[in-house]
């Protein structure tokens, strides 16, 4: 049998794939990158996590999915700071589940983004955010930027399908009408096919964008190089966008790791607003997993607040860097967590790392990640996408429906419904 469905490989949420399928077996697949093929090898391979556990004096036990969800709620009910962390890579329907039970257990609820791509959103409080979907880039735009972006890692279907290589409606002529510019600190896959690639000094991205924004104003530079590029350069780069019809700026984590982090961001905004005068141009965050956007619109429009939301006060409040987990942590704040989707262990600094495994962490997850090994509380889910449904929005900020083509195996719910599952018990406990 032949399904349509859609890769959670990445944010940019490919909705072409065909699985063919045996029975409860993946046999084939079509249009999935290596990064997507990946994820759908390890839905049914070994390192699956298929049995709740809960680790105590006496060691590790494998429980029922009931007795692990009561004490996860004990623990987050006991607690004075927890911190239900993750999110990223879950539906739409768990990241509300999990609001929800920040609320109940007056937590703190905050996403993989606050240490990435949530900065877009404190940038965009300050200078607004001209934005387009990937649908408007493919079928319009003539300027292609990524900057400190490499998606031939990190989204490799993304120049085939949105921004250099298909041809849209009035870009007939597909990849020789676009012009792409990369800006990098290194010669990157896609900067091989760039048309112009500003390779620039480490931590000087703030510098590049002022005196971009400076020229775009008409004023003359007294230097000849800002961040080891010549100042020709940026004034031919700046000519050439002014005579287009429509700029794309997609932005990575190159830009946000810079010095000057989310102020740089910031800046590039402007420079896009400023574009604006002349022609149309957007910028677009090349987010990672595959829901991390999802989060920050449903916190938002739940709480007043994208990521980093405390619930301690009975009303939602959020400070980036007082109520975000990585800071949290860092002081020595939080006392238990709930970890879902995601891998702390494995990817924050070791000395972060350590902290995490001297507090009781319940972790829901698919895979036995290094976290779910430390897990005082461990509880199986099906992977969203292809055995649990669900919406996620694409890195354009598009909701996108994912379905379940799969069963999951006996016993494993979606991560929503685990959620639900101790948001319930917390109720009881509390009444
Ligand atoms: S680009 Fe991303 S969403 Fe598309 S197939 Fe590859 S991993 Fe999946």
């Amino acid at each position: 049998m032949r399904f349509k469905t859609v890769c959670t490989g990445c944010s940019l949420l490919c909705d072409d794939i065909m699985v063919d399928l045996e029975g409860e077996r993946i046999v084939s697949t079509f249009n999935l990158c290596a990064h997507g093929e990946e994820k759908f090898i390890k839905a049914r391979g070994t390192e699956r996590l298929l049995k709740p556990f809960v680790r105590d004096s006496n060691g590790v036990r494998e429980v029922s999915l009931d007795e692990a969800a009561e004490r996860a709620a004990e623990i987050l009910l006991n607690a004075e700071r927890p911190v239900l962390w993750g999110w990223s890579s879950s539906s739409i329907e768990a990241q509300m589940a999990g609001i929800e039970l920040a609320r109940e257990v007056g937590g703190i609820i905050d996403n993989t983004g606050s240490i990435c791509h949530g900065a877009i959103w404190f940038a965009a409080s300050e200078s607004g955010l001209p934005m387009a979907t990937l649908g408007e880039v493919m079928n319009r735009a003539d300027v292609v930027v990524y900057w400190g972006s490499d998606p031939g890692h990190s989204h490799p279907r993304h120049l085939s399908r949105y921004s250099v290589l298909p041809r849209g409606i009035y870009t007939q002529s597909g990849y020789e009408q676009r012009r792409v510019y990369v800006f990098d600190i290194r010669r990157t896959r896609v900067g091989k096919i760039a048309n112009t690639l500003i390779e620039l000094e480490p931590n000087k991205d703030y510098e590049l964008i002022t005196a971009m924004r400076l020229l775009l104003k008409g004023r003359k530079l007294r230097v000849d190089k800002v961040a080891g590029v010549s100042t020709k350069i940026l004034e031919k780069v700046i000519q050439e966008w002014k005579e287009r019809d429509f700029g794309a700026v997609f932005y990575g984590m190159g830009l946000l790791a810079s010095r000057g982090k989310y102020r740089n961001l910031e800046a590039l905004l402007r420079l896009v607003w400023e574009m604006n005068e002349y022609t149309r141009f957007v910028v677009l965050p090349m987010a990672g997993h595959f829901n991390m956007i999802g989060f920050n619109h449903v916190a938002a429009s739940v709480t007043s607040y994208p990521l980093g939301i405390d619930f301690s006060r009975h009303i939602p409040y959020s400070n980036p860097g007082e109520t975000t987990f990585a800071e949290m942590l860092q002081r020595g704040e939080v006392d238990a967590a709930f970890i879902i989707g995601s891998n702390p262990l494995l990817n924050f600094p070791a000395k972060l790392a350590r902290k995490l495994t001297r507090i009781p962490l319940v972790v829901v997850d698919c895979f036995k990640t290094l976290t779910v090994k430390h897990a005082t509380v461990a509880m199986p889910a099906a992977i969203t996408g292809i055995e649990a449904g669900g919406v996620a929005y694409r890195m354009d900020s598009v909701p996108i429906i994912l379905k379940e083509f799969l069963n999951p195996p006996e016993g494993v719910l979606s991560d929503a419904d685990i959620t639900r599952i101790i948001v319930e018990k917390v109720r009881k406990r509390k009444n």
